[in-house]
């Protein structure tokens, strides 16, 4: 049985879960009937047959060859978001009597320390919270001796992000969620990286992680086995069910990503969506950008029309047009279009000609 996708004129802002690539989403269709000519849905297959463990070993040899990752570092696919590893993280890295340095550049970076603060010490390396983290700093302090420095590496919420990462002799961990898979990055420089799928490499239910070896073993905690990275490893990420399906919707994802010419031309797409919005909003004052312009996000861009009314009437056409995910989030207001790997260029097309034939009614 063959699923005919609806076709229709959305045009998908979503900040997460968010687009996914058409081909992703007629194949994992096509799976939920018939999974490889098997007879039986991705969604009634086992996850120890031959067929699920096809699909892991795909999804992590993807994301190796993506990184560019050597036999130092392994890939495990968890359940949970993001936000189970604000806790995973210092449980399997951060002893008790340990401090670990974290940068408090927005809402998730946040959520993150006050988890480990539950594990051990936390010191402040960097915080941008004295304007709101509509920057990202730069000159960060914390002891030698910290266990590890934990960044954000797109800040989905307010709409910063890293283009150069910290150099540092201790651990870096970084939570890359909102913009993981989006460009070329030296991953050897982390040694723990994470990420929920749902933004830019798949659907809700499943986080990737690449856990550089060397870093486990070193703590005197005794960890949950469910939450144990080392057991994990050991178990090849089948230590119970995995998401099944959420790790087959990466593997497409991952898949696709590496046929449209990986990381090098995922990074042109984005900086070619982020400077024509940016360039637009520029060029019109009823559009208040709100961060620093050296670290803007190429994901996640946030502004305002300062007359709220005026603002209101702006979401409104945006409903009008189809133009789907643009309220900005609840804590920060205003406006967020998110442009993730499998937003088209046309839809940023669409997003500049409102703003354009908006700001000319208005501005
Ligand atoms: C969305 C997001 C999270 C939270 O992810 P959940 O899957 O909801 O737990 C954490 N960090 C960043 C950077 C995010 O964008």
């Amino acid at each position: 049985m063959r699923f005919q996708a609806t076709v229709m004129k959305l045009h998908n802002f979503n900040s997460g879960p968010s687009i996914l690539p058409q081909p992703v989403l007629d194949q994992a269709s096509i799976a939920i009937h018939d999974f490889n000519n098997t007879g039986l849905s991705i969604l009634e297959i086992g996850h120890r047959t031959s067929h699920f463990q096809e699909v892991l070993n795909n999804a992590i040899a993807s994301v190796k060859r993506l990184m560019q990752l050597d036999d130092q570092y392994e890939v495990l696919f968890l359940h949970g978001g993001a936000t189970t590893q604000f806790m995973q993280v210092p449980m399997n890295l951060l002893d008790e009597d340990k401090t670990a340095a974290y940068c408090d550049n927005g809402i998730w970076g946040n959520k993150a320390i006050k988890e480990a603060s539950l594990f051990g010490n936390v010191v402040v390396a960097g915080s941008s919270a004295d304007k709101n983290h509509t920057y990202i700093p730069k000159d960060l302090q914390y002891p030698d001796s910290a266990s590890y420095l934990h960044i954000t590496t797109n800040n989905t919420v307010e709409g910063t992000q890293w283009h150069q990462y910290p150099i540092t002799n201790i651990p870096l961990v970084a939570d890359m969620s909102s913009d993981i898979f989006s460009r070329p990055v030296d991953f050897k420089k982390f040694s723990l990286i994470y990420a929920g799928a749902q933004k830019n490499m798949g659907s809700a239910g499943v986080n990737m992680l690449v856990i550089k070896k060397d870093i486990l073993g070193n703590l005197q905690r005794r960890i949950p086995t469910i939450m144990n990275y080392q057991k994990h490893i050991e178990a090849g990420s089948l230590m119970n069910t995995p998401p099944v399906f959420a790790v087959y919707v990466s593997m497409l994802t991952l898949k696709w990503i590496e046929e449209e010419g990986g990381l090098v031309e995922m990074g042109q797409r984005s900086s070619e969506r982020a400077s024509l919005l940016y360039n637009t909003l520029d060029s019109l004052p009823l559009f208040k950008t709100y961060v620093a312009k050296e670290d803007r996000s190429e994901m996640n861009a946030v502004f305002f029309i300062e007359d709220e009314n005026l603002q209101n009437q702006f979401l409104d056409e945006c409903k009008q047009a189809g133009f789907i995910g643009v309220k900005g989030y609840r804590t920060v207001g205003g406006i967020r279009v998110s442009m993730y790997n499998a937003l088209p260029m046309s839809s940023v097309l669409a997003m500049t000609d409102l703003l354009k034939s908006f700001a000319a009614k208005h501005g």
